[in-house]
C-alpha cells in the first residue's frame, strides 16, 4: 500500500498563480496569510493527514462504526486519538473567528488544508466538516449568550456540530419536515421528532454533540417559511460552562451504508421522553435562511471532498501502474527490466484523465474559495458584491461537478488496478465507495442543478453567467495570442467550449421560462457543462503562468512543462465533452419527457 502524500506544489502553485494568495494575505485581518506562514501550515496539515489520518483510513473502512447495546457510539480504533491530536493542533478553528478561539484564517488557505483531510480520511473529516457548519450558523444567528456557552468549545474542537435537517420522509424537500419544538415557560423549547442519516450524530470523540435541528413551531407557515432553527445540545450545559444533564436526543440505530464507515451514520430519537431541550437560534420560521449560508459553505465543502478523493485516488493508479508488470507496451521506448503497465498508452489515458480532472476541480476550487474571502473581506463593496455573485454562482458547480467527476477519477483509478482493483485490499474499490455519497448528500446532483438554472443562471437573466464567460474568453484570447504551439491549441479549444457554453445558456435563458420542465430536465447537463469549461478555464491560465515562468525561471521546469502537457491533454481530451453535453442541453428536453408515467 502506497501512502497519501499531499501535492503541496501543486496546491501552492494553484494558490499563488491562479487563487491570488497575495492579494487575499492584502486585505484587512488577513495580514497573517503571508506565504511563509502558509507554505508552513501545508507542511504541517501534510505531516498530519499523512503521518495519523491516513493510516486509519483503511483500517477504518474495514471495521466501521458501531452502535453498542447501551446506545453510545464507538468509532473504530485510533479515530478517538487522531480527533484529539486534530483538535489540541487547532486544526478545527483555523478559519473561525479569532473572538471564540479561531485564527482567522482565509477560506483559502483552509481549502488546500481541508482537501488533505478529505483525501487522506474522508470519513473521519465528515466530523470536522459539520462542526464548521454547525459554527457558521451560531455564529451567523445565535444570542450572544448562545455564542459564548457553545462557540468557544466548537472552535476548539472540546465539543463537535451536526446538522439535523433530514427525516424519513423529508430529504430534497425540506418542506416536508415534521420536527415539532415547542415552547416552554422558561422561553427554551421542547423538541420531538426523529431525524435520519445524521453524520456522527453520536460518537466518542467529544464529551458533548451540538446538533442542529431544523424543526417547526406550532402554528408555524406550511412549507420551508415554517422552519426554525435550535441548538440542542447532547448534554446540558450549566451556567457555569460544565455539562449538566443528558438532553432527551438519543441514537437508535446507525445506518450500514456503502463507504465512509468510520463515520456513524445515526438515527436521532428527539422527545421520546418528554421532550429535548432546544434553544431557538435566531428568529422563529427563519431556520431554512440560516441553514442555507451555512450549506453554502459545507456544499462546497463536499465538492472538495470530490477533490480530494480524486487526488487519493490518482496517487493509489499512478503507484500501481509504476509496479505492474504486464505484457510490452506497444512503441515505448525498450526497458532492459520487465515493463510497468505506466507504458501502456491507454493507462496513459486513465493516467492523465484522473490528473487532468484532479488538477482542473482544485484550480477551480481555490479560486472559488478566493472568491468567498473577497466577498466577506473585501474594502470596497462593489468588489464585495460582485465576489459574492462569482462565489454563489461556482458553490453549485464546485459540488455537482467535483463529486460527479469523482465518481469517473475513482473508477478510472479502479480501472487502472485491474481486478486488484476490485479487491479491497488495495484501497482503490474503497476510493469508488467512499467518493459515492458525495454526490448525494449536502444536496444530491439534481438540486445543485435546480439551483443553478434557477437562482444562479435565469434569476439574474444570466448576468453573472456572462461576466464569467467574458472572462473565461479573455483566457481563451490570450492563450490563442501566444507564440507556443500548445497554448495556442488550449485556446482554440477553450474558445470552442466557452462558444457551446454561451449556446446552452441563452436556450436554458429562454427555456426556463417558455419550457420550464425541458429546461429542469437538462439541467445537469448543463451544470456539469459549467464545470467542464471552467475546469479548462483554470488549466488554461495555469497553461499561461507556466509557460511565462518556464522561460523566465529554470528551477521547476518539469513540474511547469507537465503542468503544459496537463492543460494541453484535457483541451484535447475531456473539453470536446463539452460539445456533446451542449447537443444534450439544447436538444434532449423533449425526448427526455416523452414518455407518459405510465410508460415506464
Ligand atoms: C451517509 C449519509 C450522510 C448524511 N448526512 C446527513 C446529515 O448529517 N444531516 C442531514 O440532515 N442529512 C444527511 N444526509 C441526508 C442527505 O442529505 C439526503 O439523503 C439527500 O439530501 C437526499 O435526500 P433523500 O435521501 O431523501 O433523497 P430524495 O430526496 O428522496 O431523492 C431521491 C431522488 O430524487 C431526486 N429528486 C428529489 N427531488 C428532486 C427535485 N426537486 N428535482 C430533481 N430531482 C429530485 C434526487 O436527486 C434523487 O435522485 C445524509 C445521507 C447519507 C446517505
Amino acid at each position: 500500500m502506497n501512502v497519501y502524500r499531499a501535492p503541496i506544489k501543486d496546491m501552492l502553485f494553484v494558490l499563488t498563480e491562479l487563487a491570488g494568495l497575495e492579494q487575499i494575505a492584502d486585505l484587512p485581518g488577513f495580514e497573517d496569510a503571508t506565504s511563509e506562514t502558509v507554505a508552513a501550515i501545508l507542511e504541517e496539515a501534510a505531516k498530519f493527514a499523512t503521518e495519523v489520518l491516513d493510516p486509519l483510513n483503511q483500517s477504518g473502512d474495514r471495521q466501521g462504526a458501531v452502535r453498542l447495546a447501551d446506545g453510545t457510539v464507538r468509532t473504530p480504533t485510533g479515530f478517538k486519538e487522531a480527533y484529539r491530536r486534530f483538535a489540541e493542533n487547532g486544526w478545527n478553528g483555523l478559519t473561525k473567528n479569532r473572538e471564540f478561539g479561531g485564527q482567522g484564517l482565509p477560506q483559502l488557505v483552509a481549502t488546500p488544508v481541508e482537501e488533505m483531510w478529505h483525501a487522506a480520511n474522508m470519513a473521519f473529516d465528515l466530523c470536522p466538516l459539520l462542526t464548521q457548519g454547525a459554527i457558521e450558523a451560531i455564529e451567523l444567528a445565535g444570542s450572544d449568550e448562545l455564542k459564548n456557552a457553545y462557540l468557544p468549545k466548537m472552535v476548539s474542537g472540546e465539543w463537535t456540530g451536526t446538522m439535523n435537517l433530514t427525516e424519513p420522509q423529508a430529504g430534497s424537500d425540506l418542506a416536508a419536515v415534521r420536527t415539532r419544538a415547542v415552547l416552554q415557560p422558561d422561553q427554551t423549547y421542547k423538541l420531538f421528532g426523529q431525524k435520519v442519516f445524521i453524520t456522527y450524530g453520536d460518537h466518542d470523540y467529544t464529551a458533548n454533540i451540538v446538533h442542529l435541528v431544523l424543526a417547526r413551531v406550532p402554528d408555524a407557515p406550511l412549507g420551508v417559511k415554517g422552519l426554525s432553527l435550535f441548538v440542542v445540545p447532547k448534554h446540558l450545559v450549566n451556567s457555569d460552562g460544565s455539562l449538566g444533564i443528558r438532553n432527551d436526543v438519543n441514537c437508535v440505530s446507525l445506518e450500514h451504508k456503502l463507504g465512509i464507515h468510520a463515520s456513524p451514520t445515526a438515527v436521532l430519537a428527539y422527545g421520546d421522553n418528554g421532550g429535548a431541550t432546544g434553544y431557538l437560534l435566531g428568529e422563529p420560521n427563519h431556520g431554512l435562511e440560516y441553514m442555507f449560508v451555512m450549506m453554502n459553505l459545507a456544499r462546497f465543502s463536499v465538492g472538495m471532498e470530490g477533490v480530494g478523493i480524486s487526488e487519493r485516488a490518482y496517487q493509489r493508479a499512478l503507484a500501481f501502474a509504476r509496479e505492474r508488470v504486464q505484457g510490452r507496451a506497444i512503441g515505448a521506448v525498450p526497458v532492459a527490466g520487465p515493463e510497468t503497465i505506466i507504458e501502456h498508452p491507454d493507462v496513459r489515458r486513465m493516467l492523465m484523465t484522473m490528473r487532468a480532472f484532479t488538477q482542473a476541480m482544485r484550480s477551480a476550487a481555490y479560486v472559488t474559495a478566493a472568491a468567498l474571502d473577497n466577498a466577506k473581506h473585501h474594502p470596497d463593496s462593489v468588489a464585495r458584491v460582485a465576489h459574492q455573485d462569482f462565489a454563489e454562482f461556482m458553490v453549485p458547480i464546485i459540488k455537482g461537478w467535483c463529486t460527479e467527476t469523482a465518481q469517473r477519477v475513482a473508477n478510472l483509478g479502479l480501472q487502472v488496478h485491474g481486478g486488484m482493483g476490485f479487491i479491497e485490499e488495495t484501497g482503490a474499490a474503497q476510493h469508488v465507495r467512499d467518493a459515492r455519497i458525495t454526490t448525494i448528500y449536502e444536496g444530491t446532483t439534481s438540486i445543485q442543478a435546480n439551483d443553478f438554472i434557477g437562482r444562479k443562471t435565469a434569476r439574474d437573466g444570466g448576468r453573472v453567467a456572462q461576466t464569467v464567460i467574458a472572462e473565461m474568453s479573455e483566457t481563451a484570447k490570450a492563450l490563442v495570442q501566444s507564440a507556443d504551439a500548445n497554448l495556442v491549441s488550449i485556446g482554440r479549444s477553450l474558445g470552442l467550449a466557452i462558444g457551446q457554453l454561451k449556446m446552452s445558456l441563452a436556450w436554458v435563458l429562454s427555456a426556463y421560462s417558455k419550457t420550464p420542465r425541458e429546461a429542469f430536465a437538462t439541467s445537469v447537463p448543463y451544470l456539469q457543462m459549467w464545470g467542464l469549461v471552467c475546469g479548462g478555464w483554470q488549466l488554461g491560465r495555469a497553461a499561461l503562468v507556466a509557460a511565462h515562468k518556464t522561460s523566465s525561471v529554470a528551477s521547476d521546469r518539469e513540474y511547469l512543462q507537465a503542468k503544459i502537457a496537463t492543460a494541453r491533454f484535457y483541451a484535447d481530451a475531456l473539453l470536446p465533452e463539452v460539445s456533446s453535453l451542449g447537443a444534450e442541453v439544447t436538444g434532449a428536453g423533449a425526448s427526455t419527457l416523452a414518455l407518459a408515467t405510465e410508460q415506464f
